[in-house]
């Protein structure tokens, strides 16, 4: 049992990625705040969550890009169990076009939601954890963060920002114990790809040398390595878990 009373906070947990770490960390016996901007969904996954694993969850509603909802997260979790050892930021979204097709409200949802979502709660809850002396904050990026990607200018701006904020924040808390790091991921089976049409995800595939797409499984064991022990000497890395996409 790697999280055996630690607490672990996971925005956009009630499904694909998120869904999948909050589920190892409670195999790991975490007790977990599930946040999602559908609380009818994320109530569901921590029920499911709290009756397989027998830890104690909480659900609530979030919505990431709104500073007042972030502190009203924190409190709750707060006020439910006393600390918040883990942070992962992991709710994001996409809307794709090409620069010159995108509008700015393409532009703006997007920013708000990756880049300023992941300020307002790593923010939000440093107070807790500078007050504790120690704490794991995990920011889900993405491969596009690092290449860049043809119609996605918005999507890889704001992950190239969590990678930035990634390594700013791992610097102003390294004293008081906080690590602070980022996980890449590749292209991965969840309903963000699923939207995706054959060709583009056969296109997407032939760049990939390990030629298939990530599971959700994938990123929640780096998260867990992230959120344990394992990794208490590393802090500001930029963990590429792509298949080999990006190298
Ligand atoms: P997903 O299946 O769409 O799940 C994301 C969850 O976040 C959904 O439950 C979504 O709710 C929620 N969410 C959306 N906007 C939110 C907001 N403003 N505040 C709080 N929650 C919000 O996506 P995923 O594929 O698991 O992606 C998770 C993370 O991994 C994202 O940061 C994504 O950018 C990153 N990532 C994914 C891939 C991939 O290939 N899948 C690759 C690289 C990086 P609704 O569905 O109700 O909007």
């Amino acid at each position: 049992m790697r999280l055996k009373e630690k607490t672990a906070l996971i925005t956009g947990s009630a499904q694909g990625i998120g869904r999948a770490i909050a589920d190892v960390f409670a195999s790991e016996g975490a007790q977990l705040i599930i946040s999602d901007i559908n609380l009818g969904l994320a109530q569901k996954a921590a029920d499911e969550i709290k009756a397989k694993y027998l830890v104690e969850t909480i659900a609530v509603a979030c919505n990431v890009a709104k500073l007042e909802d972030c502190e009203a997260l924190i409190k709750s979790s707060l006020d439910k169990f006393s600390k918040i050892d883990i942070l992962v930021n992991n709710a994001g979204i996409t809307k794709d076009n090409l620069v010159l097709r995108m509008s700015e409200s393409e532009w703006d949802a997007v920013i708000t939601v990756n880049l300023k979502g992941v300020f307002n709660c790593i923010k939000t809850v440093s107070r807790a954890m500078l007050k504790q002396r120690q704490g794991r904050i995990i920011n889900i990026a993405s491969v596009v963060g690092q290449m860049g990607n043809a119609g996605q200018v918005n999507y890889s701006a704001s992950k190239g920002g969590v990678i930035a904020v990634t390594k700013t924040c791992a610097r102003e808390f390294a004293s008081r114990n906080i690590l602070v790091n980022a996980i890449a991921p590749g292209f991965i089976r969840t309903a963000m790809t699923d939207k995706l049409s054959k060709e583009q995800k056969d296109m997407m595939i032939s760049s990939i040398p390990l030629v298939r797409f990530g599971e959700v499984l994938d990123i929640a064991k780096a998260a867990l390595f992230f959120a344990s022990d394992d990794s208490s000497y590393i802090t500001g890395h930029v963990l590429a878990v792509n298949g080999g996409m990006y190298m």
